[in-house]
């Protein structure tokens, strides 16, 4: 192995690539990681020196915190390659600054921005060859941070590990999605994590969404918890209404996810003259409108899937099923997003970021 010392990162490179044995037509999402992770460790109350290795899995304490009480949190990005071969990033300093308010909400040290953005442009450049040219390859990007500190000790752990882990991507197809409304489980609190992206919060959707599999939905659509009237959010997405015209979206809150993909549909829809109305929505709402023939689409909105359209919703086991429609705003604002990611777009909102 080779090893590259400079003042801010220690670069050690895998002695051979794996990407000769991936087949990236056939990649199935999150599961092929490229060769090298960045990692930085976080001892006697600083920051150590940052470092980018091979990928490989490493050792911890089993009394480490992340085990016992789940200080664990991650964000969710992409690279794209354009067509002269430079490495693009989407809104990547919205990662960052989300990211440390997860860390501030579980009581974790925040990452400086050097270490987050020095150490993610350095292992792009490295593991480069693993970011496709053309629309819908991407590289998704997950960093994360876990408590190491060791003690079953229940308070914040000493020690921490940032790491940033690259996954290649194709475009992503989920099928037909039939989503249930929550009336009884919810995904978030008043008070609670539900604004941070939390690893706990995943954790507490699995069992209520593993209950609507079996009943035939893909995915919940969460109320609020206090009176289960009012739509949240879409399994891991945020979700937007379309009745009559007019894109409706919840306003984000303690309980909703500050999206970096929703923020952006909402100002691409209003730019393109859709009236865009960030409200709470009623349950009640949407079950008049599509009884009333006025609701002409839902769709999640999150970095992995960019766009979700979803086909119908059950509600109280009554299951209303949404109209196929040409030109939806769905297919619309995913193309229009999906071509200025990919840098086949003027980006006039100056989103996108060269690596
Ligand atoms: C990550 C996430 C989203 C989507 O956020 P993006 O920044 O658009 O990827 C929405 N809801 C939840 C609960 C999430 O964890």
């Amino acid at each position: 192995m080779s090893t590259t010392h400079t003042n801010k990162i220690d670069i050690i490179k895998a002695p051979t690539s794996k990407i000769n044995e991936v087949d990236f037509e056939n990649l199935s999402f999150g599961s092929v990681f490229t060769d090298h992770l960045m990692e930085c460790d976080y001892t006697n109350g600083e920051w150590q020196k940052p470092v980018i290795k091979p990928y490989a899995p490493f050792l911890l304490d089993p009394s480490a915190r992340v085990f016992h009480y789940g200080q664990a949190i991650f964000e969710g990005m992409k690279a794209y390659k354009d067509d002269e071969d430079a490495i693009w990033l989407f809104r990547p300093d919205e990662n960052y600054k989300r990211f440390n308010s997860s860390a501030v909400r579980m009581a974790m040290p925040e990452v400086p921005e050097d270490v987050f953005m020095n150490g993610l442009n350095q292992l792009l450049q490295l593991d480069e060859a693993w970011i496709k040219k053309g629309k819908g390859n991407t590289l998704y990007i997950r960093p994360f941070m876990i408590a190491t500190g060791k003690g079953v000790i229940a308070n914040p752990s000493d020690d921490y590990k940032f790491m940033i882990i690259l996954s290649p991507a194709k475009s992503y197809y989920s099928g037909e999605v039939k989503v249930l409304i929550a009336e009884h489980f919810s995904r978030a609190a008043n008070g609670g994590i539900g604004a941070a992206k939390a690893a706990g919060n995943y954790a507490a959707q699995f069992y209520p969404t593993s209950l609507a599999n079996k009943e035939g939905f893909q995915q919940v659509i969460w109320t609020d918890d206090a009176t289960h009237t009012k739509l949240e959010e879409a399994g891991t997405m945020n979700v937007f209404f379309r009745i009559n015209d007019t894109l409706y979206t919840a306003p984000t809150s303690e309980r909703i996810l500050d999206g970096i993909t929703r923020k952006s549909l909402i100002e691409m829809a209003k730019k393109d003259g859709i009236t865009v109305e960030v409200r709470p929505v009623l349950v009640s709402e949407l079950v008049e409108a599509s009884k009333n023939g006025t609701l002409k689409e839902i769709f999640g909105a999150g970095t992995a899937a960019v766009v979700n359209p979803i086909i119908g919703f059950s509600y109280q086991d009554v299951y209303y099923e949404l109209p196929k429609i040409e030109n939806s705003y769905a297919s619309q604002l995913k193309e229009e997003l999906t071509n200025i990611q990919h840098k086949l777009a003027e980006d006039t909102f100056g989103w996108t970021v060269k690596v």
